[in-house]
């Protein structure tokens, strides 16, 4: 068990977590929000940052730092606690995105570690190689091997207790990315960040996105801490938390209200475009957006930083909310409304409903069915298995009625979309207490009829019957031919 990271509650993918971060004597709530820190320029002081906005955790480039001669004569005399002034913990990056950037960096693995260690990092980075999307396979394996020497050094570098990144690369490829998960999971490492994927979101790829991060935390135990690096925008935390990604960075609130752009939830406005900002925290409730266009520039840049800062920490706290509540993906149905390419990020999400059942509670408070998507949720997966090991009777009656069906059948269970069948004794077990529209979608009635098929299908030996409510051909057409079908609705009605 890696003793730096505890789990204290899951939904989905999604994990409440305990980050140990020994050097700096904190721990660190997950998911967490880590702000990127200029060494050279700070938009909001990471003081205020600790004070102001509660950052338990921040993360600056030890590149940087380190080609930059006073910083660096600071930050060796210092430490980066102190030049910062910040309690909390410090991460540091190791130059890797320089050197994808601008093909090569002039330090080893161990010196960039040892420096990080000897200016203070409580986590440091090895300089890896972030092969970025869509490269060939034979390209990415070969950065690959690179990249598990790098952590291999790593591992054998003394830096006291500095806890150390073992990034996972392996661009598109998820066997390439499941291969150096399970690897860097080996390794005496300590955090995972999943590199590499800022092309992905720049380009809005987060079906791409999802399936990457899929495959990383497929070959990373269930105690890995996972980073989705380069993560910023808080439109797609929900979703990431929910595929398993437990720490994100962002710059993305200095550099986009450089350019005058404001974060939601929902994603990037304009300034110039906003009349009424849909925001109550303390720059949006004392502020209109006219007095902000209004202020120099500087001013303007650390007001909109404000915001940004305080809608993506709130973003943060309400996905551990909605963690306890056991409504994240109820979240994430929410989220994927805004932009098309955020619904094909959950709908890949789904495609790995089987992997995220693992870490799904048993049970939680309530299931909302909020869009034919759900009909895909890992509890309706779950329950579908659970009907194999149900024994029946030599014959048995499914009905979305409430009576008990035709006299010749020996019992009946009810049926309820998306689910399908199960003994009534279960109807007030979780998942079966979902809320469900009265106006059932295809995507329910035809995940039901899933559910019906899997039942008989693993009881060759009994009659089945099925009652239900006009149902439409193409879910009747998806249940075995051997089963009889009634439709209820006449004598539903009187
Ligand atoms: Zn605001």
């Amino acid at each position: 068990m890696r003793e730096c990271f505890e789990l204290q509650d899951t939904d989905a993918g999604g994990r409440l977590g305990e980050l140990t971060v020994p050097r700096a004597g904190v721990t660190v709530e997950t998911p967490a929000l880590l702000p990127v820190i200029n060494p050279n320029l700070d938009t909001i002081s990471p003081r205020r940052l600790a004070d102001e906005f509660g950052a338990e955790i921040l993360i600056t480039n030890s590149y940087i730092i380190y080609n930059t001669d006073d910083v660096r004569e600071r930050a060796l005399s210092e430490g980066l606690h102190d030049m910062f002034d910040f309690p909390g913990a410090i991460m540091t990056d190791s130059g890797s995105f320089q050197l994808s950037e601008y093909g090569e960096i002039t330090v080893t693995t161990e010196e960039i570690l040892q420096f990080q260690a000897d200016i203070g990092s409580d986590i440091g980075t090895p300089v890896d190689i972030p092969t970025p999307p869509d490269v060939s396979r034979e390209r990415a394996a070969e950065e690959l091997e690179t990249t598990k020497d790098r952590l291999e050094i790593a591992d054998g570098v003394d830096v006291g207790d500095m806890l150390i990144n073992a990034p996972v690369q392996g661009s598109t490829h998820p066997d390439l990315r499941e291969a150096a998960a399970r690897h860097a999971d080996s390794t005496g490492l300590d955090v995972f960040p999943v590199g590499a994927v800022v092309p992905l979101m720049n380009d809005y790829r987060y079906d791409d996105m999802i399936d990457v991060v899929a495959a990383a935390k497929r070959g990373l135990g269930a105690d890995a801490p996972v980073h989705l690096f380069g993560a910023g925008h808080p439109m797609m935390f929900a979703l990431a938390v929910a595929m398993g990604c437990d720490l994100f960075d962002s710059a993305a609130y200095a550099l986009y209200a450089r350019d005058d752009r404001y974060l939601t939830v929902r994603g990037t406005q304009h300034l110039e475009d906003i009349e009424y900002f849909p925001c109550s925290c303390p720059v949006c409730s004392t502020h209109e957006p006219a007095d902000v266009r209004a202020l120099p520039d500087q001013q303007r840049e650390e007001t909109l930083a404000a915001h940004n800062l305080h809608v993506t920490f709130g973003e943060i706290r309400r996905i551990k909310q909605a963690i306890r509540a056991g409504n994240l993906l109820e979240l994430v149905e929410q989220r994927a409304r805004a932009h098309p390419t955020m619904l094909d990020g959950y709908r890949t999400l789904l495609d790995h409903a089987d992997q995220l059942e693992a870490s799904d509670p048993v049970s939680k408070g309530a299931f909302f069915y909020t869009s034919h998507e759900s009909a895909r949720r890992p509890e309706v997966l779950r329950h579908r298995r659970r009907l194999e090991r149900l024994s029946v009777p030599d014959s048995l009656f499914l009905t979305e009625g409430d009576g008990d069906g035709p006299a010749e059948y020996d019992d009946s269970w009810r049926v309820k979309p998306p689910f399908g069948p199960f003994p009534r004794a279960l109807s007030k077990s979780y998942p079966l207490t979902a809320e469900v529209p009265t106006r059932v979608d295809r995507g329910a009635l035809e995940a039901a009829a899933a559910g019906i098929t899997r039942l008989v299908e693993s009881n060759p030996d009994s009659e089945f019957g099925v009652g239900h409510l006009d149902w439409p051909a193409g879910a009747l057409e998806a249940l075995p031919d051997s089963v009889e079908t009634i439709d209820l609705t006449e004598s539903h009605r009187s």
